[in-house]
């Protein structure tokens, strides 16, 4: 019987639970935290050359992840959509704050396994605990990551600056996560063991570009810059609304990975899909011609692959050129077929 207490948070207590779980988050040595978790705010120094980027992302059972969901994975998917949001802004990420809602039944295997991914994701990006909330739910869990970084003094990378004839690029591959959605969710099938645990793969821990995104802003070599978090198409719009411009984006040209490839060569529609689904948390942005060459030399710099897959126009609207020659449009609320 007392075991079986001991496996959900209830009997944990709420000081213990921090104790256990969320203080072992914290990382010695982060530059700028004079005081972190334990307090009751913490106190972090912006260096005077520098901004403070500052992002929040849910995460809610039932909408983002079910409760039968490996929480490792979580943990680590917590973070990097976070991270993601930072490196589009050209900044690197130091320090977040976790507030999660946990019914009391909740397995504290699940905590356990949860941390553990947070812990190995901060390890590796180097981005630190510095405070928290934890509450009871009464159903299901809800994660909140609030994520700081730094950037230098006016060089963070928005949206709102396209212009007419920059070129626009992206970083890796595009599509990867929503075919991993759909072969996971049973919607593709047949599809090769290897292609299938790659393509879940870039679903389940998106890699955050931080290097490219803070070269791209030392160099003011980008312009209008966004990850893509809702779909290629979907967040070049979200560039072109907030830079009061229209886009060509050339199906032809959008990378695609081994696996992706060889869903689309079976199965040409998938493309549709490919240009709408979301979470790849690849870099989508914008270059002056002149600094083509340089977005290049950066990206062989720091190891991630770039390609351009358009152009910035005047106009409103995302105008989405198939490999074939169709024309489609996408306006406010859909498709408009040419
Ligand atoms: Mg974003």
């Amino acid at each position: 019987m007392k075991e079986e207490i001991a496996t959900t948070l209830a009997s944990v207590g709420e000081f213990p639970l921090i104790r256990e779980f969320f203080q072992p988050l914290r990382l010695e040595g982060v530059a700028g935290v004079v005081a972190g978790i334990g307090d009751d705010a913490a106190v972090l120094a912006v260096p005077r050359t520098q901004q403070l980027l500052a992002t929040v992302d849910a995460l809610i059972e039932g909408i983002h992840f079910s409760a039968t969901d490996d929480p490792f994975l979580l943990g680590e998917k917590a973070l990097r959509v976070n991270l993601s949001d930072i490196a589009a802004m050209g900044g690197r990420p130091n320090w977040y704050l976790l507030s999660v809602g946990l019914p009391g039944e909740t397995p504290s295997q699940w905590l356990t396994e949860f941390t553990r991914g947070l812990r190995g994701c901060g390890e590796r990006f180097g981005v630190t605990i510095v405070g928290g909330n934890t509450t009871g739910s009464p159903s299901g869990r809800t994660i909140h990551v609030t994520m700081f970084g730094l950037v230098g003094q006016g060089r963070a990378l928005t949206r709102g600056v396209a212009e007419v004839g920059d070129r626009i690029f992206v970083t890796g591959t595009i599509g990867d996560a929503t075919l991993g959605l759909a072969v996971r969710q049973g919607g593709l099938i047949g599809v090769d063991e290897a292609d299938r645990r790659y393509l879940e793969g870039r679903l389940d821990l998106p890699e955050p570009r931080v290097d490219m995104g803070v070269a791209l802003a030392d160099a003011a070599a980008a312009r209008g810059v966004i990850d893509v978090s809702d779909g290629l198409v979907a967040d070049l719009g979200h560039i072109c609304t907030a830079s009061g411009k229209g886009a060509r984006l050339d199906v032809g040209r959008i990378p695609l990975s081994e696996a992706a490839r060889r869903l689309v060569l079976r199965d040409p529609a998938l493309m549709r899909r490919i240009l709408t689904g979301g979470e790849d948390y690849e870099l989508l942005f914008t270059v002056a011609p002149g600094a083509v060459e340089m977005v290049h030399t950066l990206s062989g710099r720091v190891g991630v692959p770039v390609t351009e897959i358009g152009e910035i126009v005047a106009g409103a609207e995302v105008e989405v050129v198939a490999a074939d020659g169709e024309r489609l449009v996408l306006e406010q609320g859909g498709w408009r077929h040419f």
